[in-house]
């Protein structure tokens, strides 16, 4: 059983899911804690759980920070150099990584090596760099539990599967986003708001974005890919607008195994924790007479395409997925801040994808540089809007 536990991006949506799973279960510690920007919420968490170790981006958070806890004995640390320090903490055995984007690859890499458990909700780290991810965590000895509700499914659904070759395929459910069912001329004017509105998950802003381009879809395909060691042509989509299946696989034998559950993260966040064992967990139960019916569908790739790109460029895989995340990261920012449209983001992701140098087997620098360029090249593109 965990003991004691890194929280990797502690503000944000899934980092205080996990803090409050952590306040549901007995005898579980929190010795580190790191954030973004937000010294105030941070505070508040580092006067909750006492950590021993509270990190910031940058600097001047945590000037900020440091006068708010001036009262306590917490070390602080800033930037990459105190992630790494949270992700390798010697009295954490599980380190949860729920910082968004790329930022998540080091301590992820670093966590790796320093044998913790991974509870793994940031997903750019396996888009981009899945492969040399997984290579790391057999070599080490480290366990990667994932959080994401739908590679959670499958990790559910593949317990106690001795042999990988019975498995036939995966197949991801996907909600839809707040588009489902619209043509693409009639989203060419989709306010922020909009955009922001998921049906069934309530996320940070940046993933919530991917969900209404289907981009994370695109990106959990491959991080299905990485994490179960299976080809693109194995990993299917289909869209179910209820999130109750949080997804299937499917066994040579034609058996077809779904988790259900009311759409809570706190459930796969709980079992990242107590696995290989299961506890009591403060999510709603899931209610078959009153849930509705469960509908199932195609999902309109001509209507949002960075799906049927992200499905391309898991086949190319390479570079392409380290070039695709980083542009995305960047165009999803740009949206944010208003500065493109909506289907924006697909044009300048493709563009970079396709500007950028290819190498079919890339070192660790050879895709940070796939990412840094893909990403400029958004930039660049960007003054043309
Ligand atoms: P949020 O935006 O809510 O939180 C992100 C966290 O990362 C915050 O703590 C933020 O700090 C921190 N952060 C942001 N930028 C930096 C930076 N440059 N350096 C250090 N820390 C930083 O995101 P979510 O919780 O929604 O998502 C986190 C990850 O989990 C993503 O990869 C997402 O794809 C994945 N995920 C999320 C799900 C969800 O339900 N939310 C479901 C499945 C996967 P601050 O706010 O203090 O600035
Ligand atoms: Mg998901």
């Amino acid at each position: 059983m965990i003991k004691n536990i890194s929280v990797l991006g502690a503000t944000g949506s899934i980092g205080r899911q996990t803090l409050d799973v952590v306040r549901h279960m007995d005898g579980v510690g929190v010795v580190a804690l790191t954030a973004g920007f937000n010294y105030e919420k941070m505070a508040e968490l580092c006067r909750e759980f006492h950590p021993q170790l509270a990190v910031m981006a940058d600097e001047a958070s945590m000037g900020q920070l440091a006068e708010e806890l001036s009262d306590m004995d917490i070390r602080l640390s800033w930037g990459l150099e105190g992630l790494m320090e949270a992700a390798t903490m010697e009295q954490a055995d599980c380190v949860i990584t729920a910082v968004v984007g790329m930022v998540g690859l080091r301590p992820t890499l670093a966590a790796i090596r320093a044998g913790k458990r991974i509870g793994l909700a940031n997903k750019e780290t396996l888009v981009c760099a899945g492969e040399l991810v997984m290579a790391e965590a057999r070599k080490y000895g480290a366990e990667i539990i994932p959080v994401d509700s739908e590679h959670s499914a499958i990790f559910q659904c593949l317990m106690g599967v001795r042999d990988p070759k019975e498995v036939k395929r995966i197949i991801l459910t996907c909600s839809g986003g707040p588009f489902f069912g619209k043509q693409r001329q009639e989203l060419f004017n989709v306010t922020k708001a909009d955009v922001l509105r998921h049906p069934t998950w309530k996320m940070g802003p940046k993933i919530t974005v991917d969900c209404a381009t289907l981009m994370n879809k695109g990106l959990e395909v491959i991080e299905a890919m990485r994490l179960y060691d299976l080809p693109a042509e194995r990993v299917d989509v289909v869209i179910h607008r209820q999130s109750i299946i949080h997804s299937m696989v499917e066994f040579v034998d034609g058996a077809v195994m779904a988790q259900m559950g009311v759409p809570d993260m706190r459930l796969p966040i709980q079992l990242a924790l107590t696995y290989p064992h299961r506890t009591a967990c403060p999510v709603e139960p899931l209610d078959l007479l009153t849930c509705g019916d469960l509908t199932f569908h195609q999902p309109d790739l001509d209507t949002f395409p960075c799906l049927a790109l992200a499905i391309a460029c898991a086949k190319k895989g390479g570079t392409a997925c380290a070039a695709m995340n980083g542009a995305n990261e960047e165009a999803v920012g740009l949206y944010l801040q208003d500065r493109i449209g909506f289907y924006d983001i697909y044009k300048l992701v493709q563009g970079a994808v396709d500007a950028t140098a290819f190498v079919k087997a890339p070192s660790l620098e050879q895709i940070l540089d796939a990412d840094r360029i893909a990403r400029q090249y958004v930039r660049e593109h960007t003054i043309l809007f």
